[in-house]
């Protein structure tokens, strides 16, 4: 089908297939291998204008869409998750975020360089117990010094490029009393800021290529201006943001899913068994028939929620669905390939062993399965 996908849009999928082929795919097994930040293809895709698809010109970014941005992700999860990981948490959790919420000195100070790549950024919402339960900050900013200053303390975890990146946009309660209203978020620089520490980075199944870890604050003590939005706003942004973050996510998975499923077909053409390709087994056919039909429709609902995205409309839901469909679909693509390659399948000689370790993730991150079914229910089932 024609997806009636614009010029610019065809132009950066392109770009984004050709410097995922050329420069991503070589590496990718390595990266995974050695646990190893992809500085080098980083800094590659800065050039791209990968890292700010969505942000303006004037602020450092391609001035794209969010059609474009998925476009751009699949190409690039389809041959690294974990490169896409870092690409998309910089866009949609850090970059989107200060686009809409930033002052213009915020946005001066770090949304150019963020989006143009020179630097890179994390966003902290989880706790080591505030996970899907994110209402439940356990980091909490104290005004100090008649007004003018926060105190914050507390521990932010498994925060995604906080080893590697220089800044990071973290979620912490400013009046617990007021419960989620009572949450607000700060730009807080992650190199120099005293009282600001760093666990090691996280030992992961998956996404070796990108790096995470736990961020610990002491006394951190901050003045105003590095609040984003108002006081007690905090929430309201970090739920905006991760219903932009899950088309990434989405995206990512697609890229997962069709790897996988290249992969099973390449093979099956190949492989023999009883004296034919195991492409001509029943068996396999429906396996990849099921891969190429969930495929499909996972990208169909990842382009829905981009496009409302990009007209404007409220997109929560289809956010949700995109995300929680396109992650599971990467899962069972990604465990059929396995199957698809047999006993090769589950040696590190092949892609879909990464792939299967890969995909787990994209169930968990940004909202688990469970969470995102509630999320898709809450907005079904209000009076
Ligand atoms: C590699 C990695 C990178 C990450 N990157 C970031 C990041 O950059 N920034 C960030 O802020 N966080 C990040 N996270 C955190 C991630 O978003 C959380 O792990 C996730 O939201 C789940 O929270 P939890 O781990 O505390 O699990 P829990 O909330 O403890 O959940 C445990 C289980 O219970 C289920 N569950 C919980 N509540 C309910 C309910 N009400 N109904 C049904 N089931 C429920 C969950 O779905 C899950 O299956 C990352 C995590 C990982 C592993």
């Amino acid at each position: 089908m024609d997806l009636d996908l614009t010029e610019e849009q065809r132009l950066l999928q392109q770009t984004a297939r050709e410097f995922a082929e050329r420069e991503v795919a070589p590496i990718a097994a390595k990266l995974d291998e050695e646990h190893r930040h992809p500085a080098e293809l980083v800094a590659r895709m800065a050039e791209l204008g990968f890292m700010g698809v969505g942000i303006p010109e004037e602020w450092g970014g391609a001035g794209m869409d969010t059609v474009g941005y998925v476009l751009a992700i699949e190409e690039i999860a389809r041959h690294c998750a974990s490169t896409a990981v870092i690409m998309s948490v910089n866009n949609s959790l850090v970059c989107d975020p200060l686009n809409k919420f930033g002052t213009e000195a915020q946005k001066r100070e770090w949304l150019i360089p963020l989006a143009s790549g020179k630097k890179l950024g994390c966003y902290a919402l989880s706790e080591p117990n505030a996970g899907s339960d994110a209402a439940a900050q356990k980091t909490i900013a104290t005004v100090v010094d008649g007004g003018d200053m926060f105190e914050l303390n507390g521990t932010k975890n498994f925060i995604t490029n906080a080893p590697v990146a220089d800044v990071v946009i973290l979620y912490a309660m400013t009046d617990q009393a007021k419960g989620v209203r009572g949450i607000s978020g700060f730009i807080i620089p992650l190199k120099g800021t005293p009282g600001l520490t760093l666990g090691p980075a996280d030992k992961k199944m998956g996404i070796r290529g990108s790096q995470s870890c736990q961020i610990f604050l002491d006394k951190v003590r901050l003045p105003r201006t590095a609040l984003l939005g108002e006081v007690g706003q905090g929430f309201k942004i970090a739920m905006n943001t991760l219903d932009g973050g899950r088309i990434g996510i989405a995206a990512q998975a697609l890229g997962i899913a069709r790897a996988a499923l290249e992969a099973s077909v390449k093979y099956a053409l190949e492989r023999e068994s009883f004296g034919k390709p195991i492409a001509q087994h029943q068996a396999i056919q429906w396996k990849v028939a099921d891969m190429a039909t969930e495929l499909d429709a996972a990208r169909l609902l990842t382009l829905r929620a981009a496009t409302m995205k990009d007209k404007g409309l409220r997109h929560t839901p289809e956010s949700a669905m995109a995300k929680l469909f396109a992650s599971e679909v990467a899962n069972r693509a990604a465990k059929e390939a396995v199957q698809i390659f047999g006993g090769y399948g589950y040696l590190a000689d092949y892609p879909v062993e990464r792939n299967y370790r890969d995909a787990k993730i994209t169930e968990i991150y940004e909202g688990t399965s469970e969470v995102q079914r509630i999320v898709i229910a809450a907005n079904l089932l209000k009076d």
